[in-house]
């Protein structure tokens, strides 16, 4: 039977827990574990009341690598799913290599002082995790994640090349509050305010945060967005494993009520990751920002819309050159209803658990540190048409994908 612990009890890991509960199959024993074991009890109950399912909860810091090694000890899993935050991807890396544990996560570590994108770090366990015979995937959430699988299938399956790859995060809903970040509001903020970084003629360009948007027309009426281009950290992974990509660019979609609350609060200075003294006491403004901002965990049960998150894909194929968009879209109620989370943390706990599946069913398991794309994509692809993110393909002309039009083809 099949053991598996999960690290962080937020918006993800709750998606993380229900969709695992989910397939007892393959998940024979579940332990949800994070800092504030009252939010693990809470997942459990509703897993209990939807599906009849026990999971069990416990309590760890997992900064502390002697706890999660303690626990991990007690508790023998096969793998540990890590969905608490990027600052503990390395801690909890060097506790799998103590415990004899394979790894699982969805966002590459970041030092806490420094909002620094980058693999080097978690890549430089590589060594140690094939010498210990264990196996640590990278990024199986949606972005990083899904697109790092969408792009492989598609140069498994459809191109000689892939030259340029434009990934397109939108989330088109609505969660009727002023002002709230889809997923936890220190990660996202940090990601957004950094400078962008995309990769063109073989090499990353720095440009200004925000300096670069467009329109983009979503397929399936979910409507019209300005998406801005920004640094995604699978940008990093996917030209290291895919050369032949000369032109990499991530783009998100924010309204303008957004960009104005979050341009109001970077000029008064509260999303400083820097400490300040306030009457004594040190305090980092972005953690007081997300002190007061609403739980992402919270905005699922008044979320309206979808997302859709998907790559543009161009190429040569046979000597002729060709172009392709591959997305999915997810309703943001129907998340709530199905596991009680917004689409967001749904398209990250979703992926997150079929990489799990994909570990625990020998598909991907072997030694070493693992992106995405350095696996099969076709496994991968198949269980998230059954497991509630069912993805389509458009093909496109080499004029639609320059322009990004992909809704009218
Ligand atoms: P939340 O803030 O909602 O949840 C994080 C959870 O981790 C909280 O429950 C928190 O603790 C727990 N945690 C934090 N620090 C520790 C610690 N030291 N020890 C134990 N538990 C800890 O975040 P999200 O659920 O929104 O995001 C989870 C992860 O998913 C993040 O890494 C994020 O970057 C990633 N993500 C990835 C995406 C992708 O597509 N690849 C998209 C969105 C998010 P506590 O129990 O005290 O509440």
């Amino acid at each position: 039977m099949n053991k598996v612990l999960i690290i962080g009890a937020g918006g993800v890991g709750s998606v993380v827990a229900h969709k695992c509960a989910m397939v007892p199959e393959v998940f024979g024993s579940i332990t949800l574990a994070s800092r504030t074991v009252s939010k693990c009890d809470a997942i459990a109950d509703s897993i209990k009341t939807r599906f009849g399912r026990k999971i069990n909860t416990a309590q760890v810091d997992a900064d502390d690598v002697a706890q999660t090694v303690a626990l991990l000890k007690e508790l023998q899993p096969t793998l540990l799913i890590n969905v608490a935050l990027p600052y503990q991807d390395l801690p909890l890396m060097d506790a799998c290599l103590e415990a004899g544990v394979h790894y699982l996560d969805t966002a590459n570590y970041e030092p806490k002082e420094e909002a620094k994108f980058e693999y080097k770090w978690q890549w430089d366990y590589q060594e140690r995790f094939e010498k210990a015979g264990l196996c640590a995937l990278l990024g199986s959430g949606f972005d990083p994640g899904v697109t790092n699988v969408f792009t492989a299938w598609a140069a498994k399956h459809h191109f000689d090349e892939i030259h340029t790859l434009d990934i397109i995060d939108v989330n088109g809903g609505d969660h009727g509050k002023a002002f709230a970040t889809n997923f936890n509001p220190e990660i996202n903020i940090r990601e957004v305010t950094a400078p962008c970084r995309h990769w063109e003629d073989d090499r990353f360009v720095e440009t200004p945060a925000m300096s670069e948007h467009r329109a983009f027309t979503c397929p399936e009426g979910v409507g019209d967005y300005e998406i801005y281009r920004m640094y995604h950290e699978e940008m990093e992974s996917l030209v290291k494993h895919l050369p032949s990509i000369r032109t990499a660019r991530f783009w998100m979609s924010f309204s303008p009520n957004y960009l104005k609350h979050l341009e109001v609060l970077q000029n008064v200075g509260m999303t400083r990751i820097d400490e300040v003294d306030y009457n004594g006491t040190k305090i980092v403004p972005l953690q007081f920002l997300k002190a007061v901002l609403p739980d992402p965990g919270d905005l699922g049960k008044t979320t309206k819309g979808r997302t859709c998150i998907g790559c543009i894909i161009q190429g040569t194929k046979d000597g002729q050159e060709k172009a392709l968009y591959i997305y999915n879209i997810c309703d943001h109620e129907e998340c709530f209803a199905e596991v009680g989370s917004q689409a967001i943390s749904y398209t990250t706990g979703v992926p997150a658990m079929i990489g799990a599946k994909m570990l625990l069913e020998q598909k991907w398991l072997r030694p070493g540190v693992w992106n995405m794309e350095q696996n099969d994509p076709d496994p991968f692809m198949e269980d998230l048409n059954l497991h509630g993110l069912p993805w389509k393909i458009i093909e496109l002309t080499p004029a639609q994908a320059t322009t990004f039009q992909v809704a009218c083809s």
